[in-house]
């Protein structure tokens, strides 16, 4: 079957379509047989300076619009993303690879939550009355920052346009989005999506690019705001590069989170959660528990239990519903999860299951379980990104504590126990900004999501993230005479 994907052009601003043929050639693949199924063009600097000029000549009008008139286009969006989920999610999969299965359910589904929820909060971004006593009180009011770039990981390519797009814009913010050049057809359809519920020219603009064309962004003095979800190396640059200008950000960065699993568990809730936090979107999921650490004395168990349900994936054709586990999103990415698959082997973690390539076209790797993994081995201490788990022993709850935090991540952590007490103490003890417990790896709208330590700084979604997008200014008003001491 010949996949045709090809948008009606590479970039989308000031309320259209638009095509420079002088950017460099980017081609579009995808990831279950290796064939190209677009052509694209990065952007040139000239497109770039086009995204920005418009986002800036928009932003002061949509402003002023009230919140309720921002949120209600912002609501239509929701409903235009949830009446063609089938179409987004066949996109989705195209450009990710991920199976149908899970897109239909996870992507623009949950893109269409964000633009419902900030499309609610948008008429009521206040401030606060503060009195003091004497008369005198302050007044803060809520501001927008003005433009904001959003740079996305390949990942989510849908929900990660939609999850920085949808709080921008409630504020009153407009946005230039760069997807990852990986992906790069997803975010071209939320802007087509924004600009048909009647989102203003130039408030919603996506241009394409690798690292350069997002350094670009980052670096012009009109833009305010830089919001990336990537690489903590990425985010190191970036952040840097934002703080020259003194730029507000929000870095959603990548993570080796810690899963504890005592012996009092729920073993089959537990197995399952460890699947949702490994193998979900085939391991590429930033917040992912890939640190399992087991309790001696249910160990065997745990990994009989767990071999014997990974041995029910179904590999294939993404793009058919019954596949539940599809290809590395890259032939680069591939590569770079088999190299880690050969450090475990190399030194000498024992391989439960898989460890190689599926013998199939396209960039499928078997999900792959290591037991007795040490706290120094690399596949316990790199951030993988695919299926790769790396099971560890453990016997008591403190050190199982200082062990999981042990790493310079602070993503996500889990804790499955039947003990009430104790898993509240557990979960409060360990170094992550999103945590779970008895469960793993949900990520709804209305709960605050990010990291602490190296993966991140502030907030998506929940009102969390309009603090993140929005600035209070304060204003003391004086209600007698002013005294001085001279
Ligand atoms: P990268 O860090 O390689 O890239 C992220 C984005 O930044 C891409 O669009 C990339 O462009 C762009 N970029 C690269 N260099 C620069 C630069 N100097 N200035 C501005 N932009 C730049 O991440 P991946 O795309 O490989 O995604 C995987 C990573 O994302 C993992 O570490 C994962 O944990 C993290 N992630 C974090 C999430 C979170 O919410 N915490 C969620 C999802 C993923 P391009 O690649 O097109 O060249």
């Amino acid at each position: 079957m010949t996949i045709d994907a090809q948008p009606v052009a590479s970039h989308f601003i000031d309320g259209k379509p638009i095509e420079d043929e002088a950017g460099e050639n980017l081609q579009v693949i995808y990831p279950a047989t290796g064939e190209e199924v677009a052509s694209l063009h990065y952007a040139t600097p000239a497109i770039v300076e086009k995204a920005i000029a418009a986002a800036k000549a928009a932003q002061q009008d949509w402003a002023a619009m009230t919140g309720t008139e921002r949120g209600r286009i912002l609501r239509r969006a929701a409903d235009i993303m949830r009446d063609r989920n089938r179409e987004l999610s066949q996109l989705e999969t195209i450009d990710t690879g991920k199976p149908l299965q899970e897109t239909l359910v996870a992507d623009a589904t949950s893109a269409a939550d964000a633009l419902e929820y900030f499309g609610g909060l948008a008429g009521s971004l206040t401030g606060e009355h503060i009195p003091l006593g004497n008369g005198d009180f302050v007044y803060t009011s809520r501001h927008p920052l003005g433009v904001v770039v959003g740079i996305g990981a390949w990942n989510y390519p849908t929900q990660i346009a939609c999850w920085k797009g949808a709080p921008a814009l409630a504020c009153g913010n407009t946005m230039v989005f760069k997807p990852s050049e990986t992906t790069p057809l997803c975010a071209l359809k939320v802007a087509e999506i924004l600009s048909e519920a009647g989102a203003p020219d130039g408030v919603y603009n996506v241009i394409q690019g690798a690292g350069e064309v997002g350094a670009s962004l980052v670096s012009d003095p009109r833009v305010a705001k830089v919001s990336l979800t990537g690489s903590v190396p990425t985010g190191r640059k970036v952040y840097a590069a934002a703080a020259a200008q003194m730029k507000h950000v929000t870095m959603e960065l990548g993570g080796k989170s810690p899963m504890i699993i005592f012996d009092d568990a729920n073993i089959e809730d537990a197995v399952s959660g460890a699947i949702l936090g490994n193998f979900y979107s085939s391991g590429q999921v930033c917040s992912n528990g890939t640190r399992v650490f087991v309790q001696s004395s249910i160990k065997q168990r745990f990994l009989d239990r767990l071999k014997e349900r990974l041995e029910t994936v179904i590999m294939g054709d993404p793009l058919d519903e019954v596949t539940n586990f599809g290809p590395m999103v890259s032939a680069q990415q591939c590569e770079i999860v088999m190299g880690y698959i050969e450090k475990g082997k190399a030194e000498g973690a024992q391989l439960v299951t898989g460890g190689a390539r599926a013998d199939m076209p396209g960039y499928f790797i078997q999900p792959t379980v290591f037991a007795d993994v040490k706290d120094d081995m690399t596949i316990a201490r790199e951030e993988i990104f695919g299926p790769v788990m790396a099971v560890l022993d453990f016997e008591t709850e403190e050190e199982a504590i200082s062990r999981a935090n042990d790493t310079e991540f602070g993503l996500a952590a889990g804790v499955f126990t039947n003990d009430l007490t104790r898993a509240h103490r557990v979960i409060g003890q360990l170094e992550a900004g999103t945590g779970y417990i008895n469960t793993y790896n949900l990520a709804p709208v209305e709960a605050p999501f990010g990291g602490i330590k190296a993966s991140g700084v502030g907030r998506e979604n929940s009102k969390e993230a309009i603090n993140h997008y929005s600035e209070a200014r304060s204003v003391y008003v004086a209600m007698s005479e002013v005294e001085a001491p001279y």
